[in-house]
């Protein structure tokens, strides 16, 4: 293992785009383009993986194990990772080994694939579960599914820049594992509005209410029925959004976040939010579960 960090110092663009709004007129918006780092690993996955790399570069690690479904962006990103600095990755997928584009760019560059029942993923964080795959796969450094551990919120308060701090009073983003937002709290005082991707998503909460008490807010009415779920109002409004800005959106995040937060701007709800910063947090790989022409 032999990680170029350079590959990490890109600073992301900011661009100001027309936000769609349900009345058919538009606002202006600008968001920070993490989609646009790096050609293959795009957005927030980089960040969180990044501190990850260096810990299991220090131990010596063998291996990286993580844990995704069938179109996890963080497995991509990881296997994409160990194509590229030289390590060994496996990945324990919930469910099957299907055969799809993000799966097959997975095991293109060398990863190898662990199919686990998805009774048995649920247990996968415990004490238990992750000493037996210690032992099956010996030297491995183990991230946790979404790269949602201390070292993958360190990345993350990378996301923003000392400027980006000053300037903008408010920052959006979406939520999967909240690793991405609790990193950001971490890094800004400013007013932080989260999008939750699921449909039971307040027991997220927790550990922020325990630790942070910054000023921030997450909406949890965005998420289209749940996880990775979409219907044709979200779909409509990601080719209004690309038509518009040229831009696409994931529809498993960040359409959702952006969608949100168009709705509670066209509401009067963020009034006192002068100078919004939205984060796009790149996905795109995962459209290809569409089968349309995202
Ligand atoms: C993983 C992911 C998120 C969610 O990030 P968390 O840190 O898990 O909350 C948001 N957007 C995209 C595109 C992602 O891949």
């Amino acid at each position: 293992m032999d990680i170029d960090f350079s590959l990490f110092d890109s600073k992301p663009n900011i661009d100001e785009i027309l936000l769609p709004l349900p009345d058919g007129s538009f606002r202006s918006l600008d968001v920070l383009r993490l989609d646009a780092i790096h050609p293959t690993i795009s957005g927030n996955k980089w960040y969180k993986l990044k501190y990850n790399l260096v810990q299991a570069q220090s131990e010596r690690a063998k291996q990286i194990v993580s844990f995704g479904g069938a179109y996890s962006n963080h497995l991509h990103a990881l296997a994409y990772a160990g194509f590229l600095f030289d390590f060994k990755t496996v990945g324990i997928l919930r469910g099957s080994i299907q055969d799809n584009p993000s799966l097959q760019d997975c095991l293109a560059w060398g990863m190898e694939l662990i199919p686990m029942s998805r009774e048995a993923y649920r247990t996968k964080h415990e004490p238990v579960v992750l000493e037996a795959l210690k032992i099956k796969h010996r030297d491995s450094y183990i991230i946790p599914e979404g790269g949602d551990n201390e070292l993958g919120r360190k990345g993350c308060q990378e996301i923003l820049s000392m400027e980006d701090v000053r300037k903008y009073d408010t920052v959006a983003c979406a939520i999967g594992t909240a690793t991405t937002f609790r990193g950001l709290l971490q890094s800004y005082s400013g007013r932080l509005l989260g999008f939750s991707a699921l449909k039971n998503g307040t027991y997220l909460e927790e550990p922020i209410r325990k630790v942070q008490t910054g000023n921030w807010k997450i909406y949890h009415d965005y998420h289209f029925g749940g996880f990775a779920k979409k219907n044709e109002q979200l779909l409509d409004f990601m080719l209004r959004f690309r038509n518009q800005n040229g831009i696409e959106l994931d529809f498993i995040y960040n359409a959702k976040m952006f969608y949100g937060l168009a709705q509670e701007i066209f509401q009067g709800r963020l009034v006192d939010e002068k100078n919004i910063l939205a984060i796009h947090s790149g996905g795109l790989q995962g459209n290809r579960s569409l089968n349309t022409n995202f």
